[in-house]
């Protein structure tokens, strides 16, 4: 592969991959993965989070060799373009990424970066694991409690982008075939009207839902929830939950059981080498990440429910700054962080950079060096216990010592090293 303007760097090698059914990587002790940091505070978390990331991989007898890559406003000063060819054929060639956030101008006349992104690289599964971190400030009484992993689909729903608006022509035509071919005119109110679809195909739910087991499985997780509306929407919502447990059960039925069976077979009692498979209703489920939060591991859900219900679960663990996501595909995987860029902080080396390091660390676990990751998560939290923390933390906290980003970066790599 040709680059118009980066650079391969010399050292490192190309992640593969190992097994085109299960997408299992060979990953190399020196790999080359591609970094975008991104706008506005992108500026400062990215490269805070490059240092930890550094630090753990050499903790562990291994090394990163980055190639910068560039999307939204850098980018733009180097290529004329958001989101050049560049940047995406270098995330699909090297397979594992991270990225800071990128603005999207309201009304600017281009989608989202974020989006486009996911789709170009068919990054379906969006994840993002949920705990809380000792010392941080939250708005409930236990947060500890929290401890789950979300896998929203990406691709599909009423996120589709499948819509008409209400006047053209389209929209028009939509509503005639609907009131006239399929006969549910009685439930259009009459007027302008805005229509939008929502895919739910049995392709995008089981690849998900694969995604959500080979992970619990992986990390020795108890649960995967499947989170519906389908008592509502039936052939969508519904679905999905039916096509959820037909995937657990014909590809995983020796390592998984229902609910139903864990009471009736095991009197309540989880045996070791089962994952149980549930369901919850959405609006339920939002209650009880509240009021049930503990019975709770890793869930897997559709494209709305799972923007809303990850970021109501991200505020119960203490909000923006500190929350992680990644994107995962088939072998691929583009780590970036929960929050936006920021723009009234750009460049002011004060905001707070551990979402971003904490995707980095969902990386190095996709990368399968889970002593790296472990060492990562260790050392954000003995520094945050610390209480030597940015504003965000700071002013939420008695006492302790504000830092700007790049110290606390220093702190967290101070630490990584100490704890290896
Ligand atoms: P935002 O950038 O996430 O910022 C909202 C507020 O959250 C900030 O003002 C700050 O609160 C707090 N915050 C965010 N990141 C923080 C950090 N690292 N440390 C400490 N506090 C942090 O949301 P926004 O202002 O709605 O969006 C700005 C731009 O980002 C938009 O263009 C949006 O489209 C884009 N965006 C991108 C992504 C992505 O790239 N994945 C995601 C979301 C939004 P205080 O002011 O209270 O300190």
């Amino acid at each position: 592969m040709s680059y118009d303007k980066v650079e391969v760097p010399s050292e490192g090698e190309k992640i593969t991959l190992a097994d085109e059914e299960t997408g299992k990587l060979d990953v190399p002790e020196q790999p080359i993965i591609p970094i975008i940091h991104g706008d506005g505070i992108g500026t400062d978390v990215g490269p805070a989070a490059q240092k930890v990331l550094e630090a753990a991989a050499e903790a562990t007898g291994r090394s990163i060799s980055w190639m910068r890559v560039y999307a939204g406003a850098s980018a733009r000063d180097e290529y004329g373009e958001n989101l050049p060819d560049d940047t995406v054929d270098a995330i699909r060639e090297f397979r594992v990424a991270i990225k800071g956030p990128l603005t999207t101008p309201v009304g600017a006349g281009f989608r989202s970066l974020n989006v486009a992104l996911r789709q170009k690289l068919d990054l379906y599964a969006n994840v993002r694991p949920t705990y809380h971190i000792d010392g941080v400030p939250s708005p409930v009484k236990n947060p500890e409690a929290m401890d789950m992993v979300f896998f929203r689909e990406n691709t599909e729903d009423v996120y589709a982008g499948i819509e008409w608006e209400a006047g053209t022509g389209e929209v028009e035509e939509v509503k005639e075939f609907l009131a006239g071919e399929m006969g549910v005119g009685d439930k259009l109110h009459d007027g302008p009207i805005g229509i939008g679809v929502k895919p739910i195909t049995e392709f995008g739910t089981k690849r998900l839902v694969r995604q959500a087991i080979e992970y619990a499985l992986e990390n020795d997780r108890d649960s995967v929830t499947l989170v519906h509306k389908g008592n509502i929407m039936k052939f969508t919502e519904g679905a999905f939950r039916d096509w959820g447990y037909e995937l657990a059960e014909e590809e995983y039925g020796d390592v998984t059981i229902t609910e139903d069976a864990l009471w009736d077979e095991y009197d309540g009692e989880q045996p070791a080498d089962k994952l149980v498979v549930k369901d919850r209703i959405a609006d339920n489920m939002l209650q009880q990440l509240l009021t049930r939060t503990g019975q709770y591991d890793v869930i897997a859900t559709m494209n709305l429910n799972g923007d809303y219900m990850s970021d109501a679960a991200g505020a119960q663990i203490g909000g923006l700054g500190i929350a992680p996501g990644a994107n995962f595909g088939d072998g691929r995987c583009l780590a970036e962080p929960v929050h936006g860029s920021a723009p009234k902080y750009a460049g002011e080396d004060k905001v707070n950079p551990t979402a971003m390091i904490l995707s980095g660390r969902i990386m190095l676990e996709y990368l399968g060096w889970k002593d790296a990751a472990t060492l990562v998560r260790d050392a954000v939290e003995e520094t945050i216990a610390s209480k030597e923390v940015t504003y965000d933390l700071h002013r939420q906290i008695d006492g302790g010592e504000k830092l700007a980003t790049s110290e606390f970066a220093d702190k967290i790599v101070e630490n990584v090293e100490k704890l290896a």
